[in-house]
This record gives C-alpha cells, structure tokens and sequence, in this order.
C-alpha cells in the first residue's frame, strides 16, 4: 500500500469530517514519526495530546501486551484489578474521593454533568439544574457537551440542544457572578482553553469563581481533558489555581494512546451516582487501565519538573522571534500566534518534517512529556524557519 491507494480509501470510504492534511503517518518511536515514504518527522502533536510518552513507548508497550495476554476485557458486572489500582492512584494524587471510568473527554464531561445535575436535585430539587460554562470553550461532540461548549461554530445544524447552559466570557468576574443565580447547580471551565487557542485562564478568576461557587453550592467541574496528565506541568493543572475542584475530567493523556476517561469526584459528589445511574461497557477497560497505571506512575516529580523547563525552553525560543505575535500556554502546551496562517505553516512544517498542530488562529505545540532536549531543539528550529522565512 503507498500512500495514494490509502489516500482514495479514505475518501471513498470514510466520512468526511476531518480536512486531512497530504499524510499518512505508517509507524514511529518516542518523538519520531514515519510516512509511507520513509520519510521522518519530528513529532509536536502526540496525536492531539495523547500519546503522552510519544509512539510505542517500551515500558506503556509492555503494560499494554502484559494486559492482553491476561485479559482483554471484562464486564463491568465484576470486580477488576486495573480498575482499582488506577482509580486509587488517582484518588491518592489528588485527593479526589472516588473514580468512573468512561472511554472519552466527551463521555466524561457527559457523566460530570449527569452528575452535578443529580447532587443538586437530590439537595434543592428540580429547578437548579443550569450549567456556566465559559465562552469559547470546548467540552466534546455529544450534544449535550456540544451544548456545554461555548462556540457557536460547533452549534450549526444540530440543534435542539438539552436547555440548561448559559455562557459567560472567560476571566470576567463581574458577569460570572452575575451569572450565579439560584438556578445554577455547576460551572464547567478548562484551566487552559486548548481548542480555544491555548488561553490560560486568570489566576484571579478561578479564585473568584470557586470562592462564590463555593459560597453557594454550585459545583465546580474542572474539564482537563487536555489539560491533565502532566501536560502542564503539574499532575492536573488545575492545582496551579489552588483550587479544590468537586469534580475533574480527564482523557486523552490518560493511557498514552488508547481510548480512556476517567470522572473523579471530590467529597461532595463522591456519593452522588448510585446504583444504575450511570455506566458504560468499554469504560475502566482492564488493558487501558493497565496502560493509565503505567503513564501515571511515570509522571513524578522529575518530570513534571522536566516538562516545566522544557516549556521555558519553548517559550525562550519563540518570544521574540520574527513575526511571532505571542506565546501562550501551560507546560507542554503552547499556542503561538503569527503574522502567519496557521495552515500554511502546518503545511510548510510537515514539508520540512515537523508535525505541529493549530488551535483557532495559532499554532499549537503538545510534544511527547519525555520528548529529548535534541528533538525538541531540532523541531523549534524548523519551526522558527518557517515562521520567519
Ligand atoms: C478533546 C477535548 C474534549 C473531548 O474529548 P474526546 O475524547 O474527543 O471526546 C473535551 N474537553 C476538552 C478540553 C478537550 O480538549
């Protein structure tokens, strides 16, 4: 198979929902990556925040084939060892009270919202049941995340959505507290907007708004996604706030590379769910548990420490250089706005073997955690080609 003959299955065959760029990418390792060509690629994108120790990592391929050759799956109707030893590490890490597993961001935040929905009709009855999230946010596909997620560009055509959601501009005190009337059971909000264009949320506005959310029982539901995992530099970024968060999603880093969502709930909400209000077939699948096991007892304190510099390195690097408007982001996730198009430098990146991502108007970088000083250098470097030639 070359490329071409891929290229025409797909479009005979798939639909047509991703604008594909002119690659297919065949195998890699770590931060290396190989087209049908044979050609080379340094990798800044780990599958949009996935593969969190790059391609086939040996120890995550060893969690993942010592899993298989046990046990592929089992049903939820039974008790699982994976299952129990990932949701007590991360209970343990966060101080969090207790774990569902699901298989996506979009199915996580789909089970906070289930969730904050229930504590409050439980406690205040059926009238509390709106959700704030934040304008130009991104919580998933489904429709009621798609109605969560504050862009109107995701909401053409799929309408009507679930009622309950009102929107406030990010790191606006005035019109969140506004927006906390007696109606609003949880406030939903990514600490670092990624499909937003990498926007770090204001330190004081995430004190402000869980300190009235906390006021007023209003759950707070931190959605980290891609935020999580290490990717900013601390295990879960929102414990760079300094917030205690009811409730926490996360997803894509989580197994390094296959499909896995955890929901960790705080003391408030760790009773919430109850027999038969909520569940999944695939979700806490014991060979992605195994892998979630592996990556989470690697992000220690030196690596996270390795992530930050490597982050300073990125933002040393590009602050400054020709054409570069700014430089944005949280540890290993970095939004760079140009005089640029964000697709002409993609493509001129992946011409010169480089594969970065775009958020919005910006390009966004999300390499591999361990991804080595010689990598990331050579990757900048054609990066700051590109965008200064
Ligand atoms: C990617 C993403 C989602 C959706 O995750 P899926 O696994 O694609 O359903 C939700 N929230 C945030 C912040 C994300 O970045």
């Amino acid at each position: 198979m070359n490329f071409n003959d891929i290229k025409d299955m797909d479009n005979e065959y798939i639909a047509n929902t991703y604008a594909r760029f002119d690659i297919a990418i065949k195998n890699g390792r770590g931060s290396t990556l190989y087209d049908y060509d044979g050609k080379k690629y340094i990798d800044f994108s780990t599958g949009i925040a996935v593969n969190s120790f790059g391609v086939c990592d040996t120890l995550w391929e060893n969690a993942v084939i010592e899993q298989a050759t046990k046990l592929n799956h089992v049903s939820n109707l039974y008790y699982s060892l994976p299952q129990a030893k990932l949701a007590k590490m991360l209970c343990e890490r966060t101080n969090m009270k207790k774990v569902f597993f699901a298989n996506s961001g979009a199915e996580a935040n789909e089970c906070a919202i289930k969730t904050a929905r229930k504590y409050s009709s439980d406690k205040y009855g059926k009238d509390r049941y709106e959700i704030i999230t934040l304008k130009n946010s991104f919580h998933g596909r489904t429709i009621a995340t798609l109605a969560a997620t504050g862009q109107d560009v995701f909401h053409q055509n799929f309408g009507p959505f679930p009622l309950g959601f009102k929107y406030v501009t990010a790191n606006s005190i005035e019109e969140m507290k506004e927006a906390m009337t007696d109606k609003v059971c949880a406030v939903i909000m990514e600490m670092v907007q990624g499909e937003g264009g990498v926007m770090p949320l204001d330190k004081k506005f995430v004190e402000e708004t869980y300190k009235m959310a906390l006021e007023k029982d209003i759950l707070v539901i931190i959605d980290e996604v891609q935020t999580g995992n290490g990717r900013s530099g601390s295990l879960y970024a929102y414990m760079q706030y300094g917030i205690n968060p009811d409730i926490v999603t996360t997803a894509k880093g989580l197994a390094g590379g296959l499909p896995f969502g955890a929901i960790l709930f705080g003391e408030k909400t760790k009773g919430v769910l109850s027999f038969g209000d909520h569940g999944s077939t695939f979700g806490g699948n014991p060979i992605c548990a195994n892998a979630a096991i592996s990556i989470l007892s690697r992000i220690d304190d030196k690596l996270l420490e390795e992530v930050k510099e490597k982050s300073k390195l990125i933002f040393d690097y590009m602050s400054g250089c020709k054409n570069v408007l700014s430089v944005d982001g949280l540890g290993l996730m970095i939004g760079i706005k140009t005089t640029k198009n964000a697709k002409d430098i993609v493509k001129e990146c992946l011409n010169k073997g480089l594969i970065v991502l775009t958020a919005k108007d910006k390009i966004r970088l999300l390499p591999a955690l361990n991804i080595s000083y010689i990598d990331l250098q050579n990757g900048l470097q054609i990066l700051r080609e590109v965008i200064e030639g």
